[in-house]
C-alpha cells in the first residue's frame, strides 16, 4: 500500500468501540475481492473493500494519513455494497464507507475536494428540483431542437449532460395531491417523488402513481417534497443530507396516517429506511424517523404485495432487467421486480448477465471519476448487448441515467424502461 506509516494522537477517523469492532469484523478472507467492480478493475489491493477496511483501520489507528494516495482509492468506491452481499461475516461496509467519508469530508478530504464546480452542482442544485430544472433549460431547449449532441463539445458539461435522457415535459411535473385508487381501496400510500426524479423522470412518477391506483392504493403526493439526502450522504455531506431528510419525514407526517411510504428510486429507498439510526441521537425527531423508515417500501417490493391489476395488456418484448445496487445489495429486493415483469403477458424474460453487478453510475460517482465510472458501465453495456433483448428494465434513475449514457454511447438498438413506466404499459385504461 502507497500509504505513510505514522503515529498520531488526533487520528483522521473516530470511531467509538461498537464502530471499531464493526471494522475487526473482518477476517481478511477475500470473498468480497471478486464481486467488486473496482478491484475486478485494477487488480490492486487498495482497490478492493478488504483494502479499504484495512485502510480504514489504520486512520481509525492513527496510523496512516489521509494522504492522496489513500483517499484515491477510498474515492473510487462505487458503494455498491456488492460486497456486503458476498461476506460471510457480515461486515457492515455501507455503514463504515459512509461513515468515514463523511468523517474526512468534514475535514476537506471527501471525494469531491477536487472540484468546487461537482460540490457546488451535486450540494445546490441536484437536491433542489426548481433549480435543477433551471439549470437543465439549455439542455432542455438544445433536446427540443435536437442540437444536444452540440453539448457534448463541452468540457464538464459533457457527461453530466449526455446522461440525461429525453426530459419529460415540463407539466409531467404537476402530479395531484391525491390520486385515487381504482375499485376497491386496499391501502392509502404516500409517493415520494425525489429530487432528480421529479424533473428527469417526472413521467415515470405518474407511471408509478397510475400503477399503485390500479392496483388498489391511494396515493398520497405531498407537493415540494424535495430531496431525502442519499446524493449528499454519497460524498460525505451528513449534515445537509440530514437538513434534507428531516424537511422530508415532517413532510410526510403531516399526510398520516400512511400503509407506507413508497419510492421509486433504489438508492433513496435505502437510505430513508435507514433514517431510524440516521436520527436516533436527536430525540425531537427519532420516533418520528424511525416510524417513517419502518413505512418506507420500494415501489417493486409493495406492488408485489399489492398484487397487480388483471387483465393487463399484453407485451411481446423480449425483456432483460438490471439489479440496481441499492435494491438488490442494499435492500435484498430480487425476485419482486422480476416476478412483475414476468406476470406481463407475451413478455419473454430473459436473465442478464451479472445483472446485479453495478452499472458504475454510483451516486455521483460518474461525475467524480468518470473513467472508473466509464469501464464499469462497458462491462454492463456488453452484458445487455448479448442478451439481444428489445428491453431493459430498471428501478434506480441513476442507472436509467448511467445506462442510457451507455446505450447511447455504444450505439445500442435497446430500449431503456423503469420499472413503473414498464408496468404503466401493461394497463389497459
Ligand atoms: S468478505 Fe468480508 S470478511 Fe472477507 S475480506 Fe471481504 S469484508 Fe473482510
Ligand atoms: S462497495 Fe462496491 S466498489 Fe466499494 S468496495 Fe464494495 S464492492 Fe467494491
Amino acid at each position: 500500500m502507497a500509504a505513510t506509516m505514522v503515529t498520531k494522537e488526533r487520528p483522521a477517523l473516530t470511531l467509538d468501540n461498537e464502530t471499531f469492532e464493526f471494522l475487526m469484523d473482518c477476517v481478511h478472507c477475500g470473498f468480497c475481492l471478486t464481486v467488486c467492480p473496482t478491484f475486478a478493475l485494477t487488480g490492486d489491493e487498495t482497490d478492493s473493500p478488504r483494502g479499504r477496511l484495512y485502510y480504514m483501520r489504520l486512520l481509525a489507528e492513527g496510523r496512516i494519513d489521509p494522504n492522496e494516495s489513500v483517499l484515491t482509492h477510498l474515492d473510487r468506491c462505487l458503494e455498491c455494497r456488492a460486497c456486503e452481499t458476498a461476506c460471510p461475516s457480515g461486515v457492515r461496509y455501507g455503514f463504515l464507507m459512509e461513515l468515514a467519508r463523511s468523517q474526512l469530508a468534514e475535514q476537506g478530504k471527501g471525494p469531491t475536494r477536487k472540484s468546487v464546480l461537482h460540490t457546488f452542482l451535486i450540494k445546490h442544485i441536484l437536491p433542489y428540483p426548481k433549480r435543477l430544472e433551471m439549470a437543465l433549460l439549455p439542455l432542455r431547449i438544445a433536446q427540443s431542437l435536437k442540437i444536444d449532441g452540440l453539448l457534448d463539445s463541452v468540457p464538464f458539461l459533457s457527461r453530466a449532460a449526455r446522461m440525461i435522457p429525453p426530459l419529460p415535459s415540463r407539466s409531467w411535473q404537476h402530479l395531484p395531491e391525491i390520486f385515487p385508487a381504482k375499485n376497491e381501496r386496499k391501502l392509502r400510500v404516500g409517493l415520494m417523488t425525489g429530487c432528480v426524479n421529479s424533473v428527469v423522470l417526472s413521467k415515470t412518477n405518474w407511471a408509478a402513481a397510475e400503477v399503485l391506483a390500479a392496483s388498489g392504493c391511494e396515493v398520497v403526493i405531498p407537493p415540494n417534497q424535495g430531496c431525502c439526502g442519499s446524493i449528499l450522504l454519497h460524498i460525505g455531506h451528513h449534515k445537509e443530507a440530514k437538513e434534507l431528510a428531516r424537511k422530508l419525514v415532517l413532510t410526510f407526517a403531516r399526510y398520516e396516517p400512511l400503509d407506507a411510504i413508497v419510492v421509486t428510486a433504489a438508492g433513496c429507498g435505502a437510505t430513508m429506511k435507514d433514517y431510524g439510526h440516521l436520527f436516533a441521537d436527536e430525540p425531537d425527531i427519532a420516533e418520528l424517523a424511525k416510524k417513517f423508515a419502518a413505512k418506507v417500501k420500494d415501489f417493486c417490493e409493495l406492488v408485489d404485495e399489492v398484487g397487480l391489476p388483471s387483465p393487463l395488456k399484453p407485451l411481446n418484448w423480449r425483456v432483460t432487467y438490471h439489479d440496481p445496487c441499492h435494491l438488490a445489495h442494499g435492500q435484498n429486493i430480487r425476485e419482486q421486480p422480476r416476478r412483475l415483469i414476468r406476470q406481463v403477458p407475451g413478455v419473454e424474460f430473459v436473465d442478464l448477465p451479472e445483472a446485479d453487478w453495478c452499472c458504475g453510475g454510483g451516486g455521483a460517482y460518474s461525475l467524480l471519476q468518470p473513467e472508473f465510472s466509464d469501464a464499469v458501465l462497458d462491462r454492463k453495456i456488453a452484458n445487455i448487448k448479448a442478451t439481444g433483448v428489445d428491453v431493459v428494465v430498471t428501478a434506480n434513475i441513476v442507472c436509467i441515467m448511467q445506462i442510457w449514457y451507455g446505450i447511447k454511447k455504444h450505439k445500442l438498438n435497446v430500449r431503456l424502461m423503469h420499472i413503473a413506466d414498464f408496468l404503466r404499459a401493461a394497463l389497459t385504461h
